[in-house]
């Protein structure tokens, strides 16, 4: 469903990611781990196509987005949502403004329809009847879920999420978790999880990727990724490293 091929990003002369080679299957929830400045929201950036790489291939399906001009790569992103990292959210716009907003952009649908669809998405993420809401008046653990909702307004095939639990309590973690593992039972969708908390990690994934200093040093099922011999992916995992 994704494919990196021998993927390298160099930003002003620096090599942020070093010959990723990456494979997401489809429906499969694949977590990305590392620590800071590693370049886990710069992959993420490359998989929408946000960032083009300074060499190597991005497919998404058997589309090849790196090769694709910018109206191409914007039909391709109406099949794709993200969780940014911040949460991201329009902070002048209402709650269910936020979650239209793809919808009105890129859509036909009436605003009925968009109505609809914005209240289904708010119950999803246990937000019913917050439409009216401005951002500034939620909490971080409920921006979160709206930019969950907007994410997923057009039933993506692909989500992705750049840390979508930090800055979160246990409790509010636990509930977007499983927001993520619901949205993939739902709408079907492939996901990619960036994070670098274990305990979501080890919760959520199918697959884990370790990433350090720009390149794949790990991947495999949790089991895998748990028996690693490699010392900084043990290290990281006991949580030293990070
Ligand atoms: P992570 O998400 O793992 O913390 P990032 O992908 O955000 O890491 O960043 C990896 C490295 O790339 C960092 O050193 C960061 O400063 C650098 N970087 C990220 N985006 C840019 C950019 N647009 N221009 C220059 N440097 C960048
Ligand atoms: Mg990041």
């Amino acid at each position: 469903m994704i494919n990196l091929v021998n993927v390298n990003m160099t930003f002003h002369g620096k090599q942020i990611l070093k010959d990723i080679n990456l494979s997401v299957k489809q429906g499969e929830i694949m977590v990305i781990i590392g620590p800071s400045g590693s370049g886990k929201s710069t992959l993420l950036r490359l998989m929408i196509g946000l960032l083009k790489p300074t060499a190597g291939e991005v497919w998404i399906h058997d589309r090849e987005i790196t090769a694709m001009d910018e109206d191409h790569l914007n039909q391709i992103r109406l099949e794709m949502g993200m969780v940014f990292q911040y949460s991201a959210l329009f902070d002048s716009m209402t709650v269910g403004e936020n979650v239209a907003f793809g919808l009105r952009q890129h859509t036909t649908l009436t605003e009925q329809e968009i109505r609809q669809v914005v209240r289904r998405k708010l119950r999803m993420v246990g937000l019913s009847g917050q439409e009216r809401a401005m951002p500034s008046e939620l909490s971080g653990g409920m921006k979160k879920r709206v930019s969950l909702a907007r994410a997923i307004a057009a039933d993506p095939h692909i989500v992705l999420y750049d840390e979508p639990t930090s800055g979160l309590d246990p409790i509010m973690s636990a509930t977007i978790n499983r927001l993520i593992l619901n949205t993939r039972r739902v709408i079907g969708a492939t996901s990619v999880v960036v994070t670098h908390d274990m305990a979501s990690a080890f919760y959520i994934a199918d697959r884990i990727a370790m990433i350090y200093k720009g390149s794949i040093i790990a991947m495999g099922t949790l089991e895998e990724i748990k028996a690693s011999t490699n010392p900084v992916v043990a290290k990281f995992i006991a949580g030293i490293v990070g």
